[in-house]
């Protein structure tokens, strides 16, 4: 695929145009997960929130928020895994899968 971002990284690369790969390395921690969702929803007032360079190009942008994976609601401290369902448990929050499983040990 052209506009990856391991293909844009080569060909700014090859240009020595090193400032642009430094920050497509790091994109990954300049755009927070829940913006990367409204991209990949072609949400494009994301942009108006985002501090981007001016080379960096929806299509593009796109293409990179596609490809990553980002699930719905929040991390379960015991499986690990982004479930909706959960309740905040000491400040922790547990799914209701495991919620349920601790329940019928307990
Ligand atoms: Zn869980």
């Amino acid at each position: 695929m052209e506009s990856s971002l391991e293909s844009k990284i080569l060909e700014f690369s090859r240009k020595g145009d090193m400032e642009k790969v430094r920050w497509l390395e790091k994109m990954d921690t300049l755009i927070p997960k829940s913006q990367v969702e409204r991209i990949q929803q072609n949400d494009k007032t994301v942009l108006k929130e985002l501090v981007l360079p001016s080379w960096v190009k929806w299509d593009f942008l796109y293409t990179w928020a596609a490809s990553k994976k980002t699930a719905d609601g929040r991390r379960c401290i015991l499986c690990n895994e982004y479930r909706e369902n959960g309740i905040d448990f000491k400040e922790k929050y547990i799914c209701e899968d495991c919620f349920l499983k601790l329940k019928n040990l307990g």
